[in-house]
């Protein structure tokens, strides 16, 4: 058996077995959500994440600005404080370069993690710099706090929750598809392109639905809402029917899917790092919660499924018919 035989949850899952914690009433919660989340006192936490990007994994040098490679290796960190329900805090960056990388890049790459930090108002306290003998590899640790009463995890999804995403899908894989394929720019490309080398983190957003008791599970969409809606079912036994015809979809990708003859839906469901946040709401409540959203936000939190009493069954529906995704979310060692 390999690696690629277990798949990157399937590694998780055998490391968390050996490292299992109390939970954060006895200290700390550990490995299986968006962060690691560390009690204070009685009303504080603290959260931890870490995430790594591999030139030749996660970006191609060619393909994207050192300014924005910054901006995007941050923003993966702090979507998934703002997952928790969140507040930023503080980072610390680990980064090995090759020797032969101009000094203007390097500048450049940090101008984009200055950026990035003033707009979260997050402060780089420390890291680690080493030379590398192959890719360039980068490594934000981010820190940040929640008050207890406003952390939210992946294992709170109740039966009959609605299932909400925060912005629309599907952009960022769009335009990893585009960038990929050499697709002539156009408005609409040029924004898809946009979406997947500058992610926006949902800072506000998560905080806000932080601060809602109407609000049960949440988690940031990493790998594409397949994959991650399975987070959510697995940590809180449950199961899933998502509504194709409601996932909020741009115009642009509507324009360009059409263009290049793309499922759009497939797009939403399959394509990661739209870093849009994926939460479950209590049904009843989701009408007045979804006008305050769109009043605070002017977009909407859009309900794109509800949570089912059926732990393990993800069923996607198409006006009320099943239907098959063919593609499914990114797997590190599985998509070879
Ligand atoms: P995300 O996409 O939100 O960053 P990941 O899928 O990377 O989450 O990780 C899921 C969980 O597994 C997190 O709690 C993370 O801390 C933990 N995890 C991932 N890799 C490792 C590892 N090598 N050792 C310990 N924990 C890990
Ligand atoms: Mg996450």
């Amino acid at each position: 058996m390999t690696l690629r035989d277990i798949g990157e949850f399937g590694l998780i899952e055998r490391i968390a077995e050996r490292f299992p914690t109390a939970g954060f009433e006895g200290g700390s919660l550990g490995i299986g959500d968006d962060c690691a989340v560390l009690r204070r006192n009685r009303d504080e936490l603290d959260l931890v994440t870490t995430d790594l990007l591999i030139e030749g994994s996660h970006f191609l040098r060619e393909a994207i600005s050192p300014r924005l490679l910054g901006r995007k290796s941050l923003a993966v960190n702090l979507s998934d404080i703002a997952a928790m329900g969140g507040e930023c805090r503080w980072a610390f960056l680990a980064l090995a370069l090759p020797g032969e990388i101009s000094v203007a890049w390097i500048d450049e790459f940090f101008d984009g993690v200055q950026e990035r930090l003033a707009e979260a108002g997050v402060e780089l306290l420390g890291g680690d710099t080493t030379r590398s003998n192959g890719p360039i590899v980068i490594q934000f640790t981010v820190l940040g706090s929640v008050s207890r009463a406003h952390l939210k995890l992946r294992r709170a999804a109740r039966a009959q929750d609605l299932i909400c995403v925060t912005d629309c899908l599907g952009d960022s894989g769009a335009g990893l598809q585009a960038l990929l394929e050499g697709v002539a720019r156009n408005d609409a490309v040029a924004h898809l392109i946009e979406r997947h080398l500058d992610p926006r983190p949902q800072l506000a957003e998560g905080a806000w639905l932080g601060a809602s008791s109407d609000v049960h599970a949440m988690m940031d969409l990493s790998d594409g809402l397949d994959s991650d809606i399975r987070r959510i079912m697995e940590q809180s036994r449950a199961g899933a029917r998502i509504e194709v015809e409601h996932l909020p979809l741009s115009s642009q990708l509507r324009e360009v899917a059409a263009q290049h003859a793309w499922s759009a839906w497939e797009l939403a469901v399959s394509g990661g790092e739209d870093y849009a946040l994926l939460c479950t709401v209590a049904p009843e409540r989701y009408t007045v919660l979804a006008e305050a959203f769109r009043s605070r936000f002017g977009r909407e939190l859009s309900a794109v499924g509800r949570i089912t009493d059926r732990p393990g069954q993800l069923l996607y529906l198409r006006d009320g018919v099943q239907v098959d995704p063919s593609k499914l979310g990114f797997d590190h060692f599985k998509n070879d």
